[in-house]
């Protein structure tokens, strides 16, 4: 098991003070389970690790945005790193406060710049010129004054640091470095903006902390260089990406993450030792806030054998999890219940969806039967939140354990709700045999 929340009490897998199996019975599957006392473990790891020292922790919203997840960091006193309107609207809606949000992201449209601004976050984290300058006008058009983190890439070579599981996004993320004292100028000259800070994020599930301090030392030496062109910046935001563990404690990753105080206090100390720790240090994590306070539970449909090769299938799938899918991401899988009756046998673990990339893990060993329920661990980010409705599945449910409380914290959807946005055709629109001849003499034009 990676999380010390999640674990075996005689042969029954429990969060906290309650066991797994029924909840699922409660509130059937698949189902996402958070641990609160998970969540707030990594938080105050990162809370103490920053305690005395000039540095703020922002929870990345995107990592897991369900309200209650919100609700928790806000009570904590959670700062907010936010990379849409919408995200925006659950911050506010959970009870975060609007000057504790950080704005990122590449993409940010007018309505979303205007919600900001109305709102008054703290600060934008801009990405290009032209964002500069849109977000100069709406503020001027809103008779607000901007506040400005320019987000540079700071193109740390990747290759020089391996252990970076994701590897970096060097295409479409900031501000090349070379161009960010530029940027710099042209934020000053603009008269609704105020430069208060630069912002970089470097990549995600990042197991090693060398990469950050190289990246440090690039971000603060053009700290240094665009002051002397006139400007004060009072923060830097180094972004997130520190990495958790996805395989069970014993099984050696292939380069274990460093801990959190661990990691923060390496990032601070070194901002010390370069001469700036009288800069505001911001941390943006999210899977390492998240990530292993959450698992999906999943019931055993059928256990099917074809050939040489054996499959668990189950009812979660790629559409609920898509880490796998999408990232060949490992995620540890035990049963809920362990037995001693079943024959430990490798399954792929396998979701119903017809893409054979519907797969939750492959080649596990599992003693299982039909009907048996299966824990899917380190789900608690980038799981919900990146679900779908592909093959008209509802989402999931999600579920919050608090001691020995259980909160639904969201209900499943039901097939209703999928298509209760969908409209047929009018009653008036055309019959078939006109259908019939319009597409008749589209092909003849195509
Ligand atoms: C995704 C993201 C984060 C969080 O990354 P993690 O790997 O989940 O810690 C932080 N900052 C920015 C700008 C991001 O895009």
């Amino acid at each position: 098991m990676p999380s010390d929340f999640f674990r075996f009490i005689n042969g029954h897998l429990s969060v906290e003070d309650l066991p797994l199996a029924p909840l699922a019975e409660r509130f059937g599957t698949p189902l996402y389970i958070y641990s609160r006392a998970a969540l707030t473990h990594a938080y105050c790891a990162y809370a103490r690790a920053c305690a005395g020292r000039n540095a703020r922790i922002y929870y990345a919203v995107k990592a897991n945005s369900a309200l209650a997840v919100l609700d928790v960091f806000a009570r904590l006193g959670a700062s907010f790193d936010i990379v849409s309107g919408g995200e925006l609207a659950r911050v506010l809606a959970a009870g975060g406060r609007a000057g504790q949000i950080v704005f990122s992201g590449v993409g940010k449209q007018r309505h979303e710049i205007r919600a900001a601004l109305c709102a008054k976050v703290q600060c934008f984290n801009v990405e290009s010129a032209p964002e500069l300058h849109r977000l100069n006008e709406i503020a001027a058009q809103t008779g607000a004054q901007a506040r400005v983190a320019l987000r540079v890439n700071p193109d740390i070579d990747a290759r020089t640091h391996p252990y970076i599981a994701t590897g970096l996004k060097t295409d479409k993320f900031g501000i090349a470095f070379d161009e960010a004292r530029a940027a710099a100028r042209i934020t000053a000259a603009l008269s609704h903006l105020t430069l208060v800070g630069l912002a970089c994020h470097i990549g995600s599930q990042i197991t090693a902390t060398a990469p950050y301090l190289d990246a440090l030392d690039k971000m603060l030496a053009l700290i240094e260089a665009i002051e002397t062109d006139g400007a004060a910046l009072s923060h830097l935001d180094i972004g997130g990406g520190l990495g958790i563990h996805y395989r069970p404690a014993g099984e050696t990753n292939a380069e274990p993450p460093p801990g959190i105080e661990h990691f923060v206090s390496s990032v601070l100390d070194h901002v010390a030792q370069r001469g700036h720790a009288h800069r505001t240090l911001l941390f943006e994590p999210g899977r390492s806030l998240a990530g292993n306070a959450g698992a999906l539970l999943t019931r055993i449909e059928y256990l099917k054998q074809s050939g040489e090769k054996r499959f668990a299938i189950v009812d979660a799938a790629m559409n609920d999890l898509m880490r796998p899918a999408m990232y060949q991401a490992y995620h540890d899988i035990t049963p809920v219940i362990q037995r001693k009756d079943a024959m430990p046998a490798l399954y792929d673990v396998a979701g119903p969806i017809c893409e054979s990339g519907d797969w939750l893990g492959r080649a596990r060993r599992l003693a299982v039967q039909p009907g048996d329920l299966l824990a899917v661990h380190g789900a608690g980010a980038y799981g919900f939140v990146m679900s779908s409705n592909y093959n008209t599945r509802p989402r999931a449910a999600e579920v919050m354990v608090d001691g020995a409380q259980a909160y639904l914290i969201r209900e499943r959807e039901t097939v209703e709700q999928l298509f209760a946005g969908e409209a047929r055709l009018p009653a008036d629109a055309l019959s078939y045999s006109q259908a019939r001849h319009h597409a008749a003499q589209a092909a003849k034009i195509l």
